[in-house]
C-alpha cells in the first residue's frame, strides 16, 4: 500500500494513503448534511458545516493516536516501527518484523483499542460537562461524537479476525497455548475469514432492507477484511519458510552486464535475444551504474534502436534496486514488490555479484512449504 507522506512522529513516518481524502470529505459531507441536523436542528448551516469539518480532523487524529500506541509499544519492545500508513478503514503500522513471542503479540495488540476507549472516555467526560452550557452545544455535539466514533474504533478493532486487533489477541493466545505462530495464525486469519464473511451477509440483508449506503459500506469491509486474513496468513508462512535465507544463497553469480555505451539494438540481438534475461545490470569500469530492462527498451521506438545507447535509456542505480548479499531473501521479495522489478542485482562494494530473481525465491518458498505441509 502506498502512502504519501505527511510528518514523524516518535521518530515514526507517517502516511496518508490516498483513499483518505475521499473517506475524509465523504464523513465531513454527511455528518454535516445529515448527522449533526438531525441532532441539533437549532443550529445554523455553517455551524452543522463546522462540525462536520472538525469531527473529520478529530477522526483522523483519533485514528493516528490509536496506531501511534501501536508503534509505541511495539518500538518498547524492541521491534522497529518502518511507517504508520492512514487508510480508508483506519490505519497500518508497519513494523519491521513480526513480534517475537505472544506476550509482545499481545501487548502491541491491545494497546490501539485500550488508547482508543480511553479516548472515548476523554470525550464522553468533556461532552457531559460542556452539555451544561447551552452556548458550548457545538462542542457537546462534537464530543459526543467523537466518543461514540472512538467506542466504536475500539470495538470494530476488537472483532477477534486477523489482521485485526483483536485477531492479533487471539492469535497470541493460540500461539501461547500451541507454540506454533503458524498454526496459531491460521486460526486467527480463519475466523477472520468467517467474520469478514458475516459483515458481508450482514451488509446484503442490509441493503435488501434499503439501507444501501451503510450495507454497501459494510459489504466493502468484509471484502477487505476478507482479503487481509488470507494475505495475512500467507505472509507469515512465507517469512517463516524463508527465516533465515540469504540472499548470496539464493542469487546466481555469473553476472552478465552490460557496458552504458552499448546501442540498444546490439543490446536487443546480442543480450536479450541471445541470453534471454529481461534484466541486465550496467557496468563501467567493473561498477554498476544502473540497470536496463525489457520494460525500457519497449519504451523506444524501434527507428531510434540504432542511434539510442544504454546510458540514455538505462535505470541509474539507487538502493531501491539493488540487493546486499548479506540481506534476507524475504526482504528482497518484498523489494521487488514494492518496486515492480522481478530480477534484481546484488551489489557489494559497487560491484555486481549476482542476479536474483523473483522466481529464485518462489521456487525456495514452493519446495519449503512442500516439504512442511
Ligand atoms: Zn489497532
Amino acid at each position: 500500500m502506498k502512502g504519501f507522506r505527511l510528518f514523524r512522529v516518535l521518530g515514526i513516518q507517517i502516511s496518508l494513503n490516498y483513499t483518505w481524502f475521499i473517506v475524509f470529505g465523504l464523513i465531513a459531507w454527511s455528518l454535516a448534511s445529515n448527522y449533526f441536523p438531525s441532532q441539533y436542528p437549532g443550529l445554523s448551516r455553517s455551524a452543522h458545516w463546522t462540525m462536520g469539518f472538525l469531527a473529520a480532523v478529530f477522526l483522523f487524529l483519533s485514528v493516528l493516536a490509536h496506531e501511534i500506541t501501536h508503534s509505541y509499544i511495539a518500538k518498547k519492545e524492541g521491534i522497529e516501527v518502518k511507517e504508520i500508513i492512514l487508510f480508508i478503514f483506519g490505519g497500518v503500522s508497519q513494523l519491521g518484523k513480526e513480534p517475537e513471542n505472544p506476550q509482545k503479540e499481545f501487548k502491541v495488540a491491545i494497546g490501539g483499542p485500550i488508547s482508543s476507549l480511553i479516548l472515548a472516555l476523554i470525550f464522553w467526560v468533556l461532552s457531559k460537562a460542556t452539555s451544561q452550557a447551552p452556548n458550548l452545544i457545538l462542542f457537546t455535539g462534537l464530543l459526543g461524537y467523537l466518543a461514540f466514533i472512538n467506542l466504536s474504533l475500539a470495538i470494530f478493532n476488537l472483532i477477534p479476525g486477523f489482521p485485526l486487533d483483536g485477531g492479533r489477541v487471539l492469535r497470541a493466545i493460540y500461539w501461547r497455548k500451541t507454540g506454533s505462530l503458524r498454526k496459531a495464525t491460521q486460526i486467527a486469519a480463519d475466523t477472520g475469514k468467517w467474520v469478514g464473511m458475516g459483515i458481508i451477509l450482514l451488509g446484503l440483508f442490509w441493503v435488501l432492507m434499503g439501507n444501501l449506503l451503510g450495507g454497501f459500506w459494510f459489504v466493502i469491509i468484509g471484502i477487505f477484511l476478507r482479503s487481509a486474513a488470507e494475505g495475512g496468513y500467507q505472509q507469515v508462512v512465507m517469512k517463516g519458510a524463508l527465516e533465515g535465507v540469504k540472499v548470496k544463497e539464493l542469487m546466481s553469480r555469473g553476472v552478465i552486464s552490460v557496458p552504458p555505451s552499448l546501442q540498444i539494438h546490439r543490446l536487443v540481438e546480442d543480450f536479450f535475444l541471445t541470453h534471454k534475461h529481461v534484466t541486465y545490470p550496467v557496468t563501467e569500469n567493473e561498477r554498476i551504474v544502473g540497470i536496463i530492462t525489457l520494460k525500457q527498451v519497449k519504451e523506444i521506438p524501434r527507428d531510434q534502436w540504432v542511434e539510442k545507447m544504454v546510458r540514455e535509456v538505462m535505470v541509474p542505480i539507487r538502493e531501491e534496486i539493488m540487493l546486499d548479499p548479506e540481506g534476507e531473501a524475504v526482504d528482497a521479495l518484498q523489494k521487488m514488490i514494492r518496486t515492480g522489478e522481478g530480477r534484481l542485482p546484488v551489489v557489494k562494494d559497487g560491484k555486481a555479484v549476482g542476479m536474483i530473481t523473483r522466481k529464485d525465491i518462489l521456487n525456495l518458498l514452493e519446495i519449503k512449504t512442500d516439504l512442511a505441509a
